[in-house]
């Protein structure tokens, strides 16, 4: 399935209906995740539709945030979840004005599925940037929220979380790359669930 051609319907294993993600989701190894995105510069119906993709997409996968680039899509916007309650929301022309102290967080992503590490980032952020009413939205995030933040704005930046790994870290991780993608070559690869952060 590629392409936002709207909602999927398949069928669960009991015959429930189950609604599908609109896009597949792309992972390591792919142009698109190294380029940086471009700002939005119309924040109309024909975004909110995406928006309504990549949330399903989201949702579908599961993640607690999804960033256009990861559905091919180069431009500054993601979406996200953490499952407290207030539903999806969308963050367009993002922007760290602030960060502050240290944290160290398993880490995982949606378009590296199966890997994660520990990476050390700033703890408190402040991030700018629009709503899909284009209403400035300004926010205080820390801990997971403030990784999640600090996490899809690297996608927009065409960065991916073994770009942030140390020098320990990094040659079991070329290694531990090398592998997944023979194996997305051979056959598509599920992400593993429990995963703390996509
Ligand atoms: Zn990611």
């Amino acid at each position: 399935m590629v392409g936002g051609a709207g909602l999927g319907v398949g069928h669960r294993g009991d015959g429930s209906l189950l609604l599908m993600a609109p896009y597949e989701i792309r992972v390591i190894g792919d142009p698109v995740l190294k380029q940086r995105a471009v700002d939005v510069t119309d924040i109309d119906g024909r975004l909110a539709r995406l928006v309504e993709d990549m949330v399903q997409t989201m949702y579908d996968a599961p993640g607690l945030g999804l960033a256009a680039p990861q559905i091919g899509v180069q431009q500054r916007l993601f979406v996200w979840d953490l499952n407290d309650g207030t539903g999806a929301h969308t963050l367009v022309n993002p922007e760290i004005v602030e960060s502050a102290g240290e944290w160290s967080y398993l880490e995982g992503c949606l378009s590296v599925p199966g890997l994660s590490w520990e990476i050390v980032r700033p703890k408190d952020i402040h991030v700018v940037g629009r709503d899909l009413d284009g209403n400035e939205v300004s926010i205080e995030a820390t801990e997971l929220a403030g990784r999640m933040f600090q996490h899809e704005l690297d996608h927009l930046d065409g960065v991916l979380l073994v770009d942030r790994l140390d020098d320990d870290q990094a040659k079991d991780a070329r290694r531990q790359v090398r592998e997944l993608m023979w194996a997305i070559d051979e056959e598509p690869v599920a992400p593993r669930r429990g995963l703390s952060l996509r």
